[in-house]
């Protein structure tokens, strides 16, 4: 526990332009709150950072006070890195200024963005970048560990597209970085997460997307799963990059779009977006809308906006979390496993997601950034939930069986990853990726003063 003098406190406070919350603060139980209630955590200061000054004044204090530092984009780390017990949270959330270039295709985004924000902005017009499935998410913690999106055979990965950005560093220097100007920290924040300091605004290349798309979700039920599954393998080999597709085989919940008498029943769907043409969606998605006897097909031409918020209601806030992911490439030898353990789901919440992977993804070398699993066309994200503590244990055990089915050595993906650990971490990343990324480490963080995050230690441990 923490006791800090009132004089030091309120200097901070004074000296800050957003709010610094306490304990004893009537906001604090909302403030402390991350999207993933299976971590509950009681820190001793919360800052809410208005700009870049707030957040050279909070790294400056949590290195001065030895304090355990968090940092927050959009909240939604499965493991829980954006909170901690008894140190301070460096809340990015206030920092939502984002500017277009419609001409230069670029975006520039403050870090506290979600993807609500940005898609808003960019598709006044008519472009996007790769963001996430669930518009909630924040850009940032998306964008620095990767980001697989309904764009990303299109477009790549979010971190693909980040051509610049703006960070304080541990010793609290605010550096820029781009392709020519410290270009080793820009390839390390591709991909390696928020080791390097906190980011305070990200450039991203845009496309021209929509504003309509032909994309939308198909329904199977649950019997059907292995035909499905080979199915979407021969559907999406060969697939334009303009066709991103996921597999979620779950259970289907109360919806209005499914029939009652599927309720509560094993279904499988099937997601995708076209963003070509938007006259040759129909034909493009058919293939992954005739796998099997159809249940509901909600593919049609919808606002680019519409499809990033689509599944937004089924991700809310507040229930326990835990994800875990394998890249794979052959999934007809996949499917039996995957088949085996969707009988075993612990409860009515949980779900098996098949991301196709490829396209402009997969052209991309394998050392231009750290995220480096470039050759696997599939990855496999097992989402475990559970709306209390009493469901979690079954969830996280279910989920990392069901992951190494796969094979318990396949590599992993640090976003979709529910724990930290640096087995975890070396998992996701190539022996010479991970030494290259142990040296931007050193260089800029190394008494790792940043090590709430899928870590990597400096090479002298602090
Ligand atoms: P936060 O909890 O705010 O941050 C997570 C970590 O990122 C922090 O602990 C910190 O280490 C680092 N970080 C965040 N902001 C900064 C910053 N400004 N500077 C330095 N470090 C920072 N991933 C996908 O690829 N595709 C998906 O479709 C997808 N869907 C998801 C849906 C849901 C409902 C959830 C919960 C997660 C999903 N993810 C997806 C995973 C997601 O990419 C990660 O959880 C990501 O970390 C979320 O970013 P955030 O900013 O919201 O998280």
């Amino acid at each position: 526990m923490n006791t800090f003098g009132e004089a030091t406190l309120g200097e901070l406070a004074q000296a800050l332009r957003g709010d610094l919350i306490r304990p004893s603060d009537p906001g604090y139980d909302e403030a402390r709150s991350i999207w993933n209630a299976a971590h509950d955590k009681r820190p001793a200061l919360i800052v809410r950072c208005q700009g870049v000054a707030d957040v050279l004044k909070a790294v400056e204090f949590a290195r001065s006070e030895g304090l355990p530092l968090a940092v927050r984009g959009g909240g939604h780390s499965i493991p829980g890195f954006s909170t901690v017990d008894d140190g301070l949270v460096l809340d990015l959330s206030p920092m939502k200024g984002i500017r277009v270039d419609p001409e230069g295709r670029t975006v520039t985004a403050q870090a506290g963005c979600l993807w609500s924000d940005v898609d808003a902005e960019t598709q006044a017009f008519g472009l996007a970048v790769t963001g996430g499935i669930i518009s909630t998410t924040g850009i940032s913690g998306f964008a620095l560990g990767g980001g697989i999106g309904w764009l990303v055979r299109r477009a790549g990965l979010t971190c693909d597209n980040l051509i610049a950005a703006d960070i304080v560093t541990a010793d609290g220097q605010y550096l820029h970085t781009s392709e020519d100007e410290r270009p080793e920290l820009l390839w390390a924040l591709r991909g390696g997460g928020g080791n390097f300091g906190v980011v305070t605004s990200l450039q991203f290349r845009l496309y021209e997307v929509g504003p309509t798309v032909f994309s939308g979700l198909v329904f199977y039920a649950g019997e059907h799963a292995e035909r499905v599954l080979r199915g979407f393998r021969t559907a999406t080999a060969g697939a334009p990059d303009e066709l991103t597709a996921l597999v979620n085989m779950t259970t289907a919940p109360p919806a209005p779009f499914l029939p009652e008498e599927i309720h509560g029943k094993p279904i499988v769907a099937v997601g995708g977006m076209w963003a070509g043409r938007i006259e040759d969606g129909d034909a493009a998605t058919r293939p992954l809308r005739e796998l099997a006897p159809v249940v509901t097909d909600l593919f049609g031409p919808m606002p680019y906006t519409a499809m990033q918020g689509l599944l937004d209601p089924l991700y809310p806030r507040g229930m326990w979390n835990y994800f875990r992911s394998a890249f794979f490439d052959d999934l007809d030898r996949a499917a039996a496993p995957l088949v085996r353990e969707f009988g075993r789901l612990p409860n009515p919440l949980t779900e098996i997601h098949v991301h196709h992977l490829g396209g402009a993804m997969g052209r991309v070398p394998a050392d231009a950034t750290a995220f480096a699993t470039r050759d696997q066309e599939f990855i496999l994200n097992v989402v475990a939930r559970s709306t209390d503590a009493d469901g979690y244990p079954a969830a996280v055990a279910w989920a990392r069986g069901a992951t190494d089915a796969l094979g318990p050595d396949a590599p992993t993906y640090v976003n979709f990853t529910g724990e930290g650990g640096a087995d975890r971490v070396r998992a996701a990343y190539p022996k010479d990726t991970y030494e290259r990324l142990v040296a931007v480490k050193d260089r800029y963080d190394p008494a790792n003063l940043f090590r709430l995050n899928q870590n990597i230690s400096p090479s002298v441990p602090a």
